[in-house]
C-alpha cells in the first residue's frame, strides 16, 4: 500500500512543525504528513537542551554585526534577522489568537538581550553596532552603558566583584526572548494533528526516489520494523543532521560535492537560585582577537519546563554523529567520491578553525572555568555542570575560487527537481528564524503558487517591505505573546 499526500515533510523538528502549519494556513484542503524517526517530536536540536533557546533578533550578537576594514559596523545582517525574528513573533501569535498553541508562556518568555564589550576593540565594537542600530524601529529601544553603576544594577552577576579597570561596556534591549523551541515544536504538531494532518512518530524514511513528478518514500516503524511506502508530488527534508545522507543516499545531484562536518556543542549550567536570580539577561560577548566567530560566548537566563537555570558557552566537542541519536559511522558513511575533494580542501583552507575546535576538544575543566570567569568574575566551578548540547552538522562546500568553505554557519536551502523537492543544511541563526526560512521553501518549493499566497503569506506573518506595518505588527504580537518591553511577561 501506498498512502497518497500533497506534502510530505521528513523530520518532526521546529522547521517541518513550522511548514506543515504555514501549508495548512495556505491549503486548508491538503494532506500533509510529517515523518518523525523518534517517539517524540522536538527532541533533537530542537530541544529545550540542545540548543541555547536565544530567540536570536539581532539584539545582542556580535557576529550578526561584522566591522569593516575602517572600522565601521556593518549592522544589515542583524537588521534582517530582527525582521526575520518579527516574521516569527507574528505567525506564532497568529496561531496563540486562534487558540491552537495553548498558553504561550510556555514557550516564550521576555529576557532582555546585551551585547558585552571588553577593551578597547569590544568596546569599539559594541558602540558602532549600538550607533548602527539605534535609528532603527526594531532595535529603538536599545541602550548603551559603560558606568559601572548602571552595569551592576543591570547584571549584578557579571559587574558586582569585576576588576575596576577593565574596559567594558554592555548594550540592552528589553525585547529580548528566551524560547523553549521544542515545546514549541510539539505545539505547532498538535495543531497540525487537529487541523486534519498527519504526525507519524517512531517513522523513519529509510530511502527516497523520483516518481512521475514526484517523489516515494520508504518508510519504517521503527519499533516493529513493519515498512509502508509514501507518495507526495512535493516533499521537504527537514529532518537535521539526517538531511544530507538522505540526499545523498537519493542520489540529488545539487549536494554530489558537499560534505559534512558535525561539531558539538557544551555548555556549563547551573541552577543556584541566587546566581539565577541575579542574572535575567542573555549576554552574548565577542570572539577574542584572531579567533573565529562560532566562539563567541553567552551567559543566558533559561526557563525550561517551569525551572530556571543559567547556561555559559557553547564549548565545541566532537562526535561523529549526525544526529544526538545517530550513528557513530555517520561521518564516515556521508564520505563520497563525489565530495572527497571537498573535505580535503576544507581541511586545507579552514586549518585555524580545525586548529580552534582542536583545541576546543582538548580543553581542560579550568580552561572553561576561566571563560566563564571573564563573564561572572566571583566563580565557583562547584555550581556548574558540564552538559551536552545538540550537534551542529556544518555543510563543507566549494566557493567560487574552489576552496573549500564551511558554509553551515548560516543555512543553505537545497532545492531539486524543480523544487519538487527542498531541504534545508546547516544551522544558524536556526529555529529563530523558521517562519522566514519556511517561507523561502514555500518560494522554492512552489513557485507557481506563490502569488496567491503572498496576501495571505502578509497577514499571518508580515511584510518585511512594509517596515512601519511591520514595526506595529510586532508590538501587537508581543502583546498577544505575553511579551513587552515594559517588563510583563518577564520570567
Ligand atoms: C548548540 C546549539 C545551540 C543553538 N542555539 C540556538 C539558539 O539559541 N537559537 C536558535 O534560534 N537556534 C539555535 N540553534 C539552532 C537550532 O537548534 C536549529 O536550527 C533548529 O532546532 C533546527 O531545527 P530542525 O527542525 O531543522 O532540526 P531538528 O530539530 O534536529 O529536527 C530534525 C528531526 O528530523 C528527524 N529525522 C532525522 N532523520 C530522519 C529520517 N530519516 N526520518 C524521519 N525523521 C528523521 C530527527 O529525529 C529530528 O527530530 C542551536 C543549535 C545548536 C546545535
Amino acid at each position: 500500500m501506498t498512502e497518497e499526500f500533497d506534502a510530505v515533510l521528513i523530520g518532526g523538528g521546529v522547521m517541518s512543525a513550522t511548514l506543515g502549519m504555514l501549508l495548512s494556513e495556505l491549503e486548508p484542503g491538503w494532506r500533509i504528513a510529517v515523518v518523525e524517526r523518534l517517539d517524540e517530536a522536538g527532541l533533537e536540536s530542537s530541544s529545550a537542551w540542545n540548543n541555547a533557546g536565544t530567540g536570536h533578533a539581532g539584539l545582542c550578537e556580535f557576529n550578526y554585526t561584522p566591522r569593516r576594514p575602517d572600522g565601521s559596523v556593518d549592522v544589515s545582517r542583524a537588521v534582517e534577522i530582527g525582521e526575520q525574528f518579527s516574521a516569527s513573533l507574528l505567525f506564532w501569535a497568529h496561531l496563540a489568537a486562534a487558540g491552537v498553541l495553548g498558553s504561550p508562556r510556555d514557550f516564550v518568555r521576555s529576557v532582555p538581550h546585551s551585547g558585552f564589550g571588553r577593551g578597547p576593540d569590544g568596546v569599539a565594537h559594541l558602540r558602532g553596532r549600538y550607533e548602527g542600530l539605534r535609528g532603527h524601529p526594531l532595535f529603538a529601544d536599545q541602550e548603551f552603558s559603560d558606568d559601572p553603576a548602571v552595569l551592576r544594577d543591570w547584571l549584578p552577576l557579571m559587574f558586582d566583584g569585576r576588576n575596576a579597570g577593565e574596559e567594558v561596556a554592555v548594550t540592552r534591549s528589553a525585547r529580548g526572548t528566551d524560547v523553549g523551541f521544542g515545546v514549541l515544536t510539539r505545539r505547532l504538531l498538535a495543531a497540525l494533528r487537529s487541523r486534519g494532518g498527519t504526525v507519524a512518530l517512531g517513522h523513519e524514511v529509510r530511502a527516497m526516489r523520483r516518481s512521475g513528478s514526484g517523489w516515494t518514500l520508504d518508510v519504517r516503524v521503527r519499533t516493529t520494523g513493519e515498512d509502508s511506502r509514501l507518495r507526495a508530488p512535493n516533499v521537504f527534508v527537514g529532518a537535521g543532521g539526517g538531511t544530507l545522507p538522505l540526499l545523498q543516499r537519493a542520489g540529488v545531484p545539487e549536494v554530489r560535492r558537499y560534505g559534512a562536518f558535525p561539531i558539538s556543542g557544551q555548555f556549563l549550567r547551573t541552577a543556584r537560585a541566587d546566581l539565577v536570580a541575579a542574572h535575567r539577561a542573555k549576554v552574548y560577548g565577542h570572539a577574542d582577537p584572531g579567533a573565529p566567530t562560532i566562539s563567541v560566548p553567552h551567559l543566558d537566563h533559561r526557563t525550561v519546563d517551569g525551572r530556571e537555570h543559567l547556561v555559559f558557552g557553547p564549548f565545541a566537542a566532537f562526535s561523529p554523529r549526525f544526529l544526538r541519536t545517530g550513528r557513530r559511522s555517520d561521518l564516515l558513511r556521508s564520505v563520497r567520491p563525489g565530495n572527497v575533494g571537498v573535505l580535503a580542501a576544507s581541511a586545507r583552507d579552514n586549518r585555524s578553525l580545525m586548529a580552534y575546535l582542536v583545541r576546543q576538544v582538548a580543553q581542560t575543566s579550568r580552561a572553561r572555568t576561566t571563560a566563564l570567569r571573564t563573564f561572572v568574575p566571583t566563580v565557583d566551578p562547584g555550581d556548574w555542570e558540564l552538559v551536552t548540547a545538540g550537534q551542529r552538522v556544518q555543510v563543507l562546500k566549494m566557493t567560487g575560487a574552489r576552496r573549500g568553505a564551511m558554509v553551515g554557519f548560516g543555512t543553505e536551502l537545497v532545492s531539486s527537481a524543480g523544487g519538487s523537492l527542498t531541504a534545508l543544511l546547516g544551522a544558524s541563526p536556526g529555529a529563530s528564524t523558521a517562519v522566514a526560512t519556511m517561507v523561502d521553501v514555500l518560494a522554492a518549493g512552489f513557485p507557481g503558487r506563490m502569488a496567491g499566497w503572498s496576501a495571505r503569506l502578509a497577514e499571518i506573518a508580515g511584510n518585511r517591505s512594509d517596515l512601519a506595518d511591520l514595526t506595529a505588527r510586532t508590538h501587537m504580537a508581543r502583546r498577544v505573546l505575553g511579551l513587552g518591553p515594559d517588563g510583563e511577561g518577564r520570567s
